[in-house]
């Protein structure tokens, strides 16, 4: 595609584009009487306009089936962890078996982590990237004061080079062969909510394999957004949130996935509930514990059903869109506001790209640094009908959704930018 820096351009760009009438399908705050230009998908999705149903669905049984709707709801409520697994599968890069909807993030993070942080006295290192998001930072702490080892001494936190934003790859690749064998786990956030950057997942995973260590990846900025692989690149655990690309709504409900390859190791320690026991003798309630095989066997609890049907909602909006097409308009999407972005007066001088330029090691955030009154700027596109995200002290952070923002969302975005960059 070849960009132009033109509303006719964008108008055209939608009218061509093959995912146009997703749009509909999505309910947008308004603005003095207009939709938003909602670009903070990153932080919290738009709601999918089925949402109510399929949540009034459930209601609906509850009140006329009450306990009887664990078998004879129209979605049954006891099998419901099963009815996303396709789908996250799919969105993830896994099979069914190795994805489980359950809990929230950071309480996924410490789960999997009881099983998968396992320090002794030579192996006890993490690595994760230096301004980690401060929940997956201290659940990392956390775990090792739980151990009784001193952050100080076994925490890895990768920095980019002098006067770069940006980790390269080499120097993460040669981060973990240097750690070697006192390396027990890489968790890295697979793309970083600060910058934008998309991790190369498979070298990453490869690498720490050969020093012996466990390889852990946080989903929360990738899950939705970008292609992913997890089961052909071999990762051992990943974890992601339900409610920013996923839109399944505030404090939605999150999800992990378990390499195969651990499917069957009950030998792993885990934090056990009856929802992770085999399920075909839940009920007997035996004094034994029986873990079911693959993810499952980390589920602890009975599935919370009001969540999981607006999760459900989502989901069949994915599956109809398809990550592959999603993908591409989304390249296109992002790639147009960054070449309205360089060709806007003041590109250096008054603010910057942090995000990589390359669409492969990017997804659809691109984060502006804005180098004097950031946040004046940022007040202003509020005022217009922008929603943002700011980031102290001087990012905003932008993300066209390819499910629900258009090419003119972009353009409209651009010059109200530029009209704001004069201002300050
Ligand atoms: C959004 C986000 C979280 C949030 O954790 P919750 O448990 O869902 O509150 C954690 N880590 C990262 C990297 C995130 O982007």
């Amino acid at each position: 595609m070849i960009f132009q820096d033109n509303i006719g351009f964008a108008k055209r760009a939608d009218r061509n584009d093959p995912l146009k009438k997703f749009r509909k399908q999505f309910l947008f705050p308004r603005h003095k009487g207009k939709p938003v230009i909602y670009f903070t998908g990153n932080s919290l999705g738009l709601q999918p306009a089925s949402v109510s149903e399929f949540v009034h669905t459930e209601l609906n049984d509850w009140a006329s089936l009450g306990v009887e709707g664990h078998f004879n709801a129209r979605r049954p409520w006891m099998p419901y962890h099963k009815f996303s697994k396709k789908s996250l599968a799919r969105i993830v890069g896994a099979k069914s078996s190795e994805v489980v909807a359950m809990n929230q993030l950071s309480v996924n993070l410490h789960l999997l982590m009881v099983s998968f942080y396992r320090p002794d006295k030579k192996r006890f290192k993490i690595l994760i990237e230096d301004g980690a998001f401060p929940s997956d930072r201290y659940a990392v702490e956390s775990q090792m004061k739980f151990h009784g080892i001193d952050p100080a001494t076994a925490l890895i936190e990768l920095k980019p080079r002098k006067n770069e934003v940006i980790l390269r790859t080499e120097d993460i690749l040669s981060a973990i062969e240097n750690a070697g064998e006192s390396l027990a786990l890489v968790l890295l956030g697979a793309v970083q909510y600060y910058t934008g950057q998309f991790f190369e997942i498979e070298l990453i995973t490869a690498a720490t394999h050969m020093v012996g260590a466990v390889a852990g990846f946080d989903l929360a900025h990738a899950a939705g957004n970008v292609p992913l692989n997890l089961h052909r690149d071999g990762v051992d655990f990943a974890v992601w949130c339900g409610y920013k690309y996923l839109n399944s709504g505030p404090g939605a409900i999150a999800g992990i996935f378990v390499h195969e390859r651990h499917s069957k190791n009950f030998t792993l320690p885990r934090f056990s509930g009856w929802w992770g026991h085999d399920e075909k003798k839940r009920f007997k309630m035996e004094k034994t514990y029986v873990p079911m095989t693959g993810a499952d066997g980390w589920q602890l609890s009975n599935f919370p059903v009001l969540a999981g049907a607006a999760q459900l909602a989502s989901l069949k909006v994915f599956d109809q869109a398809g990550m592959v097409r999603l993908r591409k308009k989304s390249v296109a999407l992002t790639g147009y506001l960054e070449f309205l972005l360089l060709c806007t007066d003041g590109y250096g001088e008054k603010f910057r790209l942090l995000t990589p330029d390359d669409p492969d090691q990017r997804g659809c955030q691109l984060s502006i640094e804005v180098f004097k009154n950031g946040i004046k700027c940022f007040r202003q596109l509020t005022r217009e009908g922008v929603v943002a995200d700011w980031r102290v002290p001087s990012v905003i952070r932008v993300a066209p959704v390819p499910l629900y923002n258009s090419f003119e969302d972009v353009f409209r975005f651009v010059g109200i930018f530029r009209k704001a960059l004069e201002k300050i």
